[in-house]
């Protein structure tokens, strides 16, 4: 069976990001009708431009429909599924079965996958949506293992599943939280995260008395969730039978998306062509360097318990800034855009699209060739080095 590596492409630089770090596909979206309202997204003519970057690299463009619908987004859908179709996507990722049939109705004929929004948990609902013409379901992520291969056994349906990144605390796409608390409406792409709050608990005839809801000074995140990750138990899925492993996370840093991607497409590489990863270790490390709220199993091993919860902080935390992206080179110059201050003469630890990581001293020129003492992001600067670097290679210092 051929394995499929999915990443998040949040804009045009995470999408190349992905590609260079070996993804085979991406999930992106539009400016409309997706969940993450927040997160760049393409207009029509970058989305175009995106798939046009994808299919010339060989990879796959899914461009995500999956907002659940009210009735006016029906006026303006079926020109924009008509387009979708237009550009060529490789699938369209839906949730609400209003979109889906109308993207039936109206004769879309790009495949359609069915989006962990839409709760499938079970082989009889992913039957339903065999029956109905669906070509992929991506389960939702509140399964165990035993749950996730009972499904792939009973169906030839593709299934996919997330492997790593943030997760929800209710059930996905089930959530009213950022509803309630902000009138923002999380099944629309506006979540404000409210699961990631503080929480204390007030009597309401002593406003302003806070009182503690676990006892801690920090007080509590009751709902805050460790991030997913299911590296250790990649080689389980793929006997499963799960045909897409999925990585959340399309509004993280291009730094994100590189390493994530690049440490599943070795896990995946490893798996398939010796049956198991070589150095777990180290790929546990390059996650660990990156945005995480440390890891949990979530569902896979059975329901989670207060292991899977971060009550000491609700913050993102990882062991290395993200100072630049590698552009392009030529000879020994290599042209990067600045990400993050960098001072001449320090220590930068640069990790290339195959994982391999280099450590160079910061001798750098601006893009007119005048050596800088220390740089501005959002700028493009020379590094000297006859070290072997990669275009798309991460520019990074360990903290
Ligand atoms: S508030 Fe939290 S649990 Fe609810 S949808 Fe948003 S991220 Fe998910």
């Amino acid at each position: 069976m051929k394995y499929e590596l999915l990443s998040p492409a949040g804009n045009f630089e995470k999408l190349v990001s992905a590609v260079s770090f070996g993804c085979d596909a991406v999930y992106l979206s539009g400016q409309d009708f997706s969940l993450r309202a927040k997160s760049g997204n393409f207009n029509n003519d970058d989305l175009k431009k995106a798939l046009d970057f994808l299919h010339e690299n060989g990879k796959k463009g899914y461009v995500t429909v999956n907002i659940y619908a009210r009735n006016y987004d029906f006026k303006t859908l079926p020109e924009y599924l008509e387009y979708i179709e237009e550009i060529k996507a490789d699938a369209l990722i839906v949730s609400d079965p209003g979109v889906f049939k109308l993207a039936k109705d109206i004769g879309i004929s790009i495949p359609i996958h069915i989006s962990t929004q839409a709760n499938t948990t079970n082989y009889m609902s992913v039957k339903f949506w065999e029956d109905m013409g669906a070509s992929r379901v991506i389960l939702a992520r509140e399964l165990s293992k035993e749950e996730i291969a009972y499904i792939c056994k009973n169906t030839s349906l593709e299934i996919e599943v997330f492997v790593h990144g943030a997760m929800c605390i209710s059930h996905s796409g089930r959530c009213v939280l950022s509803n309630y608390m902000t009138n923002r409406d999380a099944n629309r792409g506006e979540c404000t995260h409210p699961c990631r709050w503080n929480y204390y608990l007030m009597e309401e005839t002593r406003p302003g008395e806070y009182f503690q809801i676990f006892e801690d000074e920090r007080g509590s995140y009751i709902y805050n969730s460790k991030d997913l990750c299911l590296l250790e138990h990649l080689d389980e899925l793929m006997d499963m039978g799960v045909r897409s492993f999925k990585i959340e996370g399309r509004m993280k840093s291009s730094m994100y998306v590189s390493v994530v991607t690049g440490v599943y497409r070795k896990a995946i590489d490893e798996i398939v062509k010796q049956g198991k990863i070589s150095d777990k270790q180290r790929l546990f490390d390059l996650l660990v360097s990156v945005s995480n709220r440390h890891f949990t199993t979530a569902f896979f091993n059975g329901n989670p318990d207060s292991s899977s919860m971060n009550y000491a902080t609700s913050s993102y935390v990882r062991n290395t800034d993200y100072l630049g992206i590698v552009e392009n080179i030529s000879g020994e110059d290599i042209i990067f855009q600045c990400k993050g201050k960098i001072e001449s003469g320090e220590v930068l630890s640069i990790l290339n699209t195959d994982l391999s990581e280099k450590q160079v001293y910061a001798d750098i020129f601006d893009i007119d060739g005048s050596k800088v003492d220390f740089t501005k992001p959002n700028n493009s600067y020379i590094l000297k080095t006859d070290t072997k670097i990669d275009k798309g290679a991460i520019i990074r210092r360990y903290l």
